[in-house]
């Protein structure tokens, strides 16, 4: 089943609530950065949170969530955008915690508590838009939780869920956001609440056949929400040769030309999509040129 995203407004809008099932995209991301269990569920529930945020963006506005805590996994980069593309980065891809009893991931102690979460937002502008709050747990749901209603300002609640089956394989990966527009009543923010508290594991809402919608279902009740759009969601790395030659060409006259007598070539790999790219001999000396120019 394909991967997709729903977006949804309860009563009149006053509240707002996103949904996504995104199964492939963490398999991919866990196949191309070869994670391990810790390293999987951390980068995974990262990506579920911004392509939640990224969904709420507009046109060809961008969205990078950072999350540095100082935990053996080191840090985690994620870019999203509104159009359901994604992709991450996560430093060490090879932490695998778990607790002895029942071989439940840790993710916390990979991920740390000490230090923030940052969300810079490019909407075009000459000043990209940076917000910043300390991590609050390292279980990343939280943190985005306490980002959204502590920096932007608007109460949220914020599931990602990502389960790994016996392999430490993604079995099921999805999440939501529900947040509270000015004007709710109070009686409608404790109703919602309620069904929160008692709502299933996204897991179990969201395994086999499960669709964003069921989750939508859980959190208000059957037929009582409307679903405004659906947005297909999928892992996209925007990298290319032109874009690394760039880079290369940026590193100066003196030091291309050191690559050349030494290596006679180079490869590039992109930390966010592992894709390599190769330079030979003749594209350097191509680019050396180039930057002569620059
Ligand atoms: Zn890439």
């Amino acid at each position: 089943m394909e991967d997709y995203l729903v977006k949804s407004i309860y009563k009149d809008g006053l509240i707002r609530a996103f949904a996504v099932k995104a199964t492939n995209v963490i398999a991919e991301a866990q196949e191309r950065h070869d994670t391990w269990s810790s390293s999987t569920v951390a980068l995974g529930r990262t990506m579920l949170g911004t392509m939640l945020l990224g969904a709420n963006q507009k046109g060809e506005d961008k969205i990078t969530v950072r999350i540095n805590g100082n935990g053996s996994a080191g840090e985690i980069l994620v870019d999203a955008d509104a159009h359901g593309n994604v992709k991450g980065y996560i430093s060490n891809p090879f932490v695998d915690l778990k607790r002895n009893d029942n071989g439940e991931v840790i993710v916390n102690q990979a991920v740390g508590n000490e230090g923030f979460l940052t969300v810079i937002k490019d909407m075009g502008l000459r000043e990209p838009y940076a917000g910043q709050t300390p991590l609050i747990s390292g279980e990343i749901a939280e943190d985005f939780t306490y980002y959204l209603t502590e920096s932007e300002q608007i109460p949220s609640a914020v599931g990602l869920s990502v389960q790994l089956d016996a392999e430490d394989r993604v079995r099921v990966a999805g999440g939501f956001m529900v947040q509270v527009m000015p004007g709710a009543t109070e009686e409608t923010i404790q109703f919602i609440e309620e069904r929160l508290q008692q709502l299933r594991a996204i897991s179990e809402l969201l395994t086999k056949d499960g669709k964003p919608e069921d989750l939508l279902d859980a959190i208000f009740g059957e037929g009582e929400y409307k679903a405004l759009e659906q947005l297909p969601v999928q892992f996209h790395c925007d990298c290319s040769k032109e874009k690394f030659g760039r880079g290369i060409i940026s590193l100066g006259v003196a030091e291309i030309h050191a690559i050349i007598e030494e290596d006679h070539g180079a490869e590039v790999v992109c930390q966010f999509c592992e894709n390599k790219y190769q330079f030979s001999e003749e594209d350097l000396v191509a680019l050396e040129k180039e930057a002569t120019r620059e």
